[in-house]
């Protein structure tokens, strides 16, 4: 291969992934089906990132069978003891800005990708199309968020001067937004992205994630991980400002079928796992023990951080729910807990947990949502959790944590009908009357809408649907880019 002249390679598409689990679990989904299709990808991951992947997974071995795939690394621009969880997030959103951009340029520029066609970039780094215009390579942007909440971002400066942000106290949390196109008749204040409940339009947050997102109608498309029967008319809205769109998800089902496709048993038999924690796998053994239906799964993804308080309320609420139920507890998930200290927890709780509870550290999620004891999920409503949940036609109870959490916790609920909002509250006997609505008293309805919207995702992923068809023109289009002159 190395000896062909380089116009007869496959394109090579070079992958940017905002380094953060989510980002990277969708990206490297992508990053699999851009290989099955026969291009050729290189996978920037951040240094910190590419070490927990090779040590808590087999990432290499699920890459090997495509020989134009490498993995290539770059700093995120934080110390190495940086904590990296939701708390610290927009940090590292300055420190990619600050330090990994420049640096990204100058590997850009110097050669050290090889040969480039063309970039996917994660929208939220929406410098990366200065970046690519200057070195003369076409880029995309790929949003691992919700269309929703895509276009809520997008629409921060209408909102501005509608005077509907700065929200105006806690009064008007429950009212009305009326200056995003497609929303007006369900989304409150309180349903914005979490950094819009700044009281000054110059939070430097709500400014970056704002002129970012504005950046994406310069890439060449867009890219999202949604499907059309899900967030259709909010999808037309975008294209008003986006005509190149391409939805192409939910990813990780979308993977599975067109590996199902190239049926190499050793293809369809690699981990898929991308976890940048060490999966306990008990778990599985702990459900396949469980009546059918009967689990709350409970996980507020990679990057949540709660307070002690909250934890009680929760596990207050769980416990006295008498629902089973299998907890994800991130070491580093509650502030001031250590591995092997005590965290004096009050007794019930202690016993209600090994009556009827399992903790894990991180869980294979994916396979957990898709087991059958699983009835319901308590998320945190990010937006890889939800396509899992939505997928798998898993009912969710909605604690959204922060970013576009707030606003898919809105659709599940109100839009879509596929659970429950607890959004702004947490106490215990809330947390026990939602998840005893939505695992017995609503349960018949919400069974009914998720197998729906189940069929619909599978459909989406199928051979002739949409997010199918849209993976064949994207494809298509990268092939004709790359027959433009050679970059770099
Ligand atoms: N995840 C997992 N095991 C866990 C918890 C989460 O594999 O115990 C995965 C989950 O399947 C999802 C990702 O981590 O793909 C979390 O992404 P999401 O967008 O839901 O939330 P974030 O972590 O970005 O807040």
């Amino acid at each position: 291969m190395s000896n062909m002249e380089p116009h007869l390679l496959p394109p090579r598409v070079l992958l940017f992934p905002l380094p953060c689990q989510g980002n990277v679990n969708s990206m490297l989904n992508l990053a699999q089906l851009l290989s099955l299709a026969g291009l050729h990808v290189t996978f920037l991951n951040s240094d910190h990132n590419h070490d927990r992947l090779v040590r808590y997974t087999d990432i290499q071995a699920r890459f090997t069978c495509y020989p134009g795939f490498q993995f290539k690394t770059i700093t995120d621009g934080l110390p190495v003891e940086h904590p990296r969880n939701g708390e610290s997030f927009m940090e590292m959103c300055y420190a990619l800005n600050s330090v990994t951009r420049p640096l990204f340029r100058d590997m850009l520029v110097s050669g050290q990708f090889g040969l480039v066609n063309c970039i996917i970039a994660d929208g939220i780094m929406g410098y990366t199309i200065d970046v690519a215009d200057e070195v003369g390579i076409p880029i995309f942007h790929f949003r691992s968020i919700s269309a929703c909440c895509f276009w809520a971002c997008f629409s921060i400066p209408q909102m501005i001067e509608a005077g509907e942000i700065p929200i105006k106290g806690n009064e008007a949390m429950d009212v009305l937004i009326r200056s995003v196109p497609g929303m007006e008749t369900f989304l409150r204040s309180r349903d914005l992205p979490s950094f819009c409940r700044s009281s000054d339009v110059s939070n430097p947050s709500l400014q970056l994630i704002m002129t970012e997102t504005r950046q994406s109608p310069r890439a060449r498309a867009l890219i999202l991980n949604t499907f059309e029967d899900l967030e259709g008319p909010i999808l037309s809205q975008i294209r008003t400002q986006c005509p190149t769109t391409y939805t192409i998800g939910p990813l990780h089902a979308h993977r599975k079928t067109r590996l199902a496709k190239h049926a190499t048993n050793t293809l369809q038999r690699s981990s898929n796992s991308s976890s940048l924690w060490e999966v306990d796998r008990s778990c599985m053994t702990w459900l396949d023990q469980q009546p059918l239906q009967s689990v709350v799964y409970i996980s507020f993804g990679s990057l949540a951080v709660l307070t002690r308080d909250q934890l009680i309320e929760f596990w207050y609420g769980v416990v006295n729910s008498k629902k089973n139920f299998l907890w994800v507890r991130r070491l580093d998930s509650t502030p001031g807990n250590k591995e092997g200290e005590s965290e004096d927890i009050p007794v019930e709780l202690v016993e209600g947990t090994k009556e009827r509870g399992y903790m894990v550290g991180w869980a294979p999620q994916e396979e957990v949502l898709a087991h059958k004891a699983v009835g319901g999920f308590l998320t945190h409503s990010g937006w890889n959790s939800t396509l899992e949940s939505i997928v798998a036609g898993v009912p969710m109870v909605c604690w959204p944590y922060f970013f576009d959490q707030q606003l898919n916790s809105r659709f599940v609920s109100e839009v879509w009908k596929l659970g429950l909002d607890m959004k702004d509250l947490c106490d215990r006997t809330i947390v026990e009357q939602m998840l005893n609505d939505l695992m017995v008293e609503r349960r018949q309805e919400f069974v009914k809408s998720t197998a729906e919207m189940a069929r619909l995702s599978r459909k989406s992923v199928s051979e002739g649907g949409s997010s199918y068809s849209n993976l064949d023109r994207l494809i298509k289009d990268i092939r004709l880019i790359s027959m433009e002159t050679p970059k770099c």
